[in-house]
């Protein structure tokens, strides 16, 4: 929901241009008046006579020759006749019925009913309706009304979406403040474009904000245009990928067009995936020559110009894995900025922004919300107060109060489990212990990567926490003794789980599958296990390309050393599960302490980290 985003302004329409569609309205006007002189010789420039007296004219042998059309008969003369003519027109009679009226002296003549009423209606009419139709069609697509909607077919609607005086500032996004780091470099750029390409450094053209829906990104890009003071051209993936083939394209170089004109300024690309979508994967790859088009346009556009012309271009995307690497290259999208769901302390940060515009009672406190909040995003918070409003409305009453929040609360986690991203306590526990597991055993061991941020918020789609470590240099050989420690750190989770929960949980099956990999190529490439000796064998080959007489495949592995291989990497595991383990009962007040505080706070940095590492380092190492 969105309801604190005020709409955007209106803006004025394109002054008219000289554009191809103009060309089509000459030449229908050209084929109009060149129909409307042909009438106009045909039907008065020789008026036709009855075809009595043609026949007459026809009988005493005074036509030269004569032209049958369809619906006149023309005769040339011989000798001009008594007024200068020298041309004769007459409308057909069905040929048996002049036979038959020949014979009595009548004058007749052939009436052509009103032409011109005629032609108007068969020509005019469906062509109106064509028009209509066009028109309408053209209305619903460009968005624009009447014939200009459909002259500027190709028009970019990113100009619908041009902010040129954003109110949004970086105060209005909280919980983000690593993003908001990230970004103010780009603000600086943009204030002075100059400035900066002073020393001939030039900024990132592209940045790319990653992060899970509702978290602010949208947000994000807006006030970054609001706190440099910069127009903002927005539009999102699925509007560029549209009907005709060709047109999304046109958008693209329009709306660069559009931007490059105006810089310094910021061009916004929200949802990118919907048209960033990597080419030519999947089985229905073949029918989406439109979006290729467009992609290679963008691409194209992003290549074409010159970082120091002052654009930037943001783009938004919650699915950052399934992006054409083509996007991610250097020179587009190469800076990406995390917008991640806000931890506690950045929860009632959002809170704080959003309880600015409700009325609230005294026992209201932001970061007791926040607690009762977890795995919440920015747009949630902000429905949150919202609905506690609404509900404090609904009561009658003068002000919301905490009651209204928890009754928010429960109702909209009722709404959040149904897309499975609420944990219940007990699960959030077992991560915190599962993450603490692992940094105590890396902040133990000595030569481990030193642990940057434990986190238990969920992040992407798969993990529910995570330890992020970071190497202290560039590693291109890893001892054998490193490798150990790595074992130890991934089983660090698990031990901790069974440690202090009594019980293995699902959490850890993407550690054991790294553990077994490095295991298995301990053994089997790095020949570091002294059962198997140092020979490098085979890995088998994948089931996939199992050939129908498979056994040749495992060619140079007995039965035997197959088996001594299994047994030499599920030492290697048991090893470091042991030593996880060792390091985690000599320390398991400080790793109980250590989850209840990641429980509270959510993210722990390396600075809060840095008293459990030194007491981690105080006791024994298991060699
Ligand atoms: P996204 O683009 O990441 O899906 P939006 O920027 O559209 O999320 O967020 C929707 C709304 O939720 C915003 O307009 C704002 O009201 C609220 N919101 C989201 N994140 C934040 C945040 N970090 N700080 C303040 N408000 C937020
Ligand atoms: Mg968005
Ligand atoms: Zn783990």
């Amino acid at each position: 929901m969105s309801f604190d985003r005020p709409p955007a302004p209106p803006t004025t329409p394109p002054a008219p241009k000289w554009k191809p569609g103009n060309l089509w309205w000459l030449a229908l006007a050209l084929v109009a008046l060149f129909w409307m002189r042909d009438l106009w010789v045909t039907s008065s420039q020789v008026q036709p006579i009855p075809y009595s007296e043609f026949v007459r004219h026809l009988k005493a042998g005074q036509l030269e020759s004569i032209k049958i059309g369809s619906r006149f008969i023309e005769g040339k003369l011989k000798a001009p006749t008594a007024d200068g003519r020298t041309r004769i027109l007459t409308t057909r009679v069905a040929p048996e019925l002049a036979r038959e009226l020949s014979q009595y002296d009548v004058r007749f003549e052939g009436v052509v009913e009103s032409t011109l009423l005629n032609e108007l209606l068969s020509w005019v009419v469906p062509g109106l309706l064509l028009l209509t139709f066009w028109t309408f069609m053209s209305k619903r697509m460009a968005g624009q009304g009447g014939l200009g909607g459909l002259l500027s077919v190709g028009k970019s609607r990113a100009k619908l979406h041009s902010e040129t005086d954003v109110k949004v500032s970086f105060d209005d996004v909280a919980g983000v403040d690593e993003a908001k780091a990230e970004l103010r470099e780009s603000v600086e750029f943009l204030k002075n474009p100059k400035a900066y390409g002073r020393l001939g450094a030039h900024m990132p053209k592209g940045v790319l904000l990653v992060g899970p829906p509702g978290t602010g990104k949208t947000l994000l890009a807006r006030a970054m245009a609001g706190e440099a003071g910069v127009p903002f051209f927005s539009i999102t993936g699925s509007e560029f990928v549209e009907m005709f083939v060709g047109v999304g394209a046109a958008r693209v170089r329009d709306l660069f067009e559009q931007a490059r004109a105006s810089a310094p300024c910021i061009i916004f690309i929200d949802e990118l995936d919907a048209l960033g979508r990597a080419r030519g994967v999947g089985p229905l790859s073949g029918g989406h020559d439109e979006k290729e088009q467009t992609l290679n346009q963008l691409l194209a556009e992003m290549d074409g110009f010159d970082a120091s012309t002052g654009v930037v271009i943001l783009a938004a995307t919650n699915r950052p894995e399934i992006l054409d690497p083509a996007l991610l290259r250097a020179g587009r999208f190469d800076r990406q900025v995390l917008v991640d769901r806000p931890d506690r302390k950045g929860r009632a940060d959002v809170l704080r922004v959003h309880l600015k515009k409700v009325t609230l009672g005294a026992d209201i406190d932001p970061d007791a919300v926040a607690a009762l909040t977890p795995g919440f995003a920015g747009a949630d918070l902000a429905n949150l107060v919202n609905e506690a409003a609404l509900l404090a409305t609904r009561r009658g009453a003068d002000a919301v109060a905490m009651a209204d929040f928890t009754v928010a609360v429960e109702r909209i986690v009722a709404g959040l489990e149904r897309h499975q991203r609420v944990l219940a306590p007990h699960e959030r526990r077992a991560i915190a212990l599962h993450e603490m597991g692992h940094a105590l055993v890396a902040m133990t061991l000595p030569g481990a990567d030193p642990v940057h941020k434990i986190s238990i918020i969920p992040r992407g789609v798969g993990a529910l926490g995570y330890t992020l470590q970071r190497p202290s240099e560039d590693r291109y050989l890893a001892s054998r003794s490193e490798l150990r420690n790595r074992l130890a750190v991934l089983l660090g989770g698990r031990a901790a789980e069974v440690l202090v929960i009594g019980e293995a949980s699902t959490g850890a099956a993407d550690d054991l599958a790294k553990a077994t990999d490095i295991a298995h190529d301990m053994v089997t490439r790095f020949g570091m296990s002294a059962e198997v000796g140092q020979v490098v064998y085979e890995r088998q080959v994948s089931r996939f390309l199992d050939l129908p007489d498979g056994p040749g495949l495992e060619r140079g592995l007995s039965d035997d050393t197959a088996r001594r291989i299994d047994a030499a990497v599920r030492a290697f595991v048991d090893e470091a599960f042991a030593r996880a383990t060792a390091v985690l009962t000599e320390r398991r007040d400080l790793l109980e302490q250590g989850a209840t505080r990641l429980l509270v706070q959510e993210t722990l940095t390396e600075a809060d980290l840095l008293p459990l590492a030194e007491a981690a380092r105080k006791g024994s190492v298991p060699s």
